[in-house]
């Protein structure tokens, strides 16, 4: 078990892992349950968000017949269709403290969790159920919910769901990051406003983001950029 990575060879993978494929450029991973030779359980979008040109180019699969027009919430598929191309890694369990500060946010608990066969039991009676895993939310019922419910029998409070806490820290980074430029920027070209700018800037940094958004928002008149970030915020 590698510090930084968590990436593993699916011949080494053990039925009952939860796994998850990382898709770096989109900082979004997607997770599941490893059930047996090439096949995972896992929990996608229950409605229909990508446009329809887009799911017609993808045929259903010919090894395993998974087929992302028809087949939503949790479904089973072989690993290729769960990895769509990207790198397989596998999600940590009982890791100490310091270990989890160190780590990307989304691949370890320091929970512990169930055996094997209770942990490919939940996410078979959840796959083979009607209401599955319910609705679909990124930010509060996502892929990574449902692996760690079938790890654990536990659900994710909405503050430790990863999605949540990766899209609130990119935005605090680019926000702590911006800032410096934007003063800088405001210092060159409209030093007037520079010194009621920057009062303003280092009250709000401590802020949440939602209310920093909302003041800033009112600073000036780009309402599609305000809106961009409130719906990251959600
Ligand atoms: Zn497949």
């Amino acid at each position: 078990m590698g510090l930084i990575s968590n990436k593993i060879h699916r011949g080494n993978l053990q039925p009952g892992d939860h796994i998850y494929s990382f898709r770096k450029w989109k900082s979004y991973s997607h997770h599941g349950i490893f059930v047996e030779s090439d096949k995972v359980i896992h929990y996608t979008k229950t409605r229909k968000e990508e446009p329809a040109n887009k799911l017609r180019r993808r045929p259903a699969c010919k090894k395993c017949g998974f087929d992302r027009k028809v087949h939503r919430g949790v479904v089973i598929s072989c690993l290729d269709c769960f990895l769509s191309g990207y790198e397989l890694y596998r999600f940590d369990y009982e890791v100490p403290y310091h270990h989890f500060l160190f780590k990307r946010s989304g691949t370890c608990s320091t929970g512990s969790c169930d055996d094997p066969a209770a942990v490919i039991s939940r996410a078979t009676a959840l796959l083979n159920s009607q209401d599955g895993f319910g609705d679909y939310n990124l930010l509060e019922n996502n892929c990574e919910c449902f692996a760690i419910y079938c790890k654990t029998g536990k659900h994710m409070s909405e503050q430790a769901c990863s999605a949540k806490l990766t899209i609130r820290a990119v935005a605090q980074a680019i926000l702590d990051q911006n800032s410096g430029r934007l003063l800088e920027d405001v210092r060159v070209h409209d030093p007037d406003n520079y010194m009621n700018l920057k009062e303003k800037i280092d009250k709000l940094i401590p802020l949440p983001l939602n209310e920093i958004i909302a003041i800033l928002g009112k600073l000036n008149e780009n309402e599609e950029d305000v809106e961009e970030l409130e719906t990251m915020e959600k």
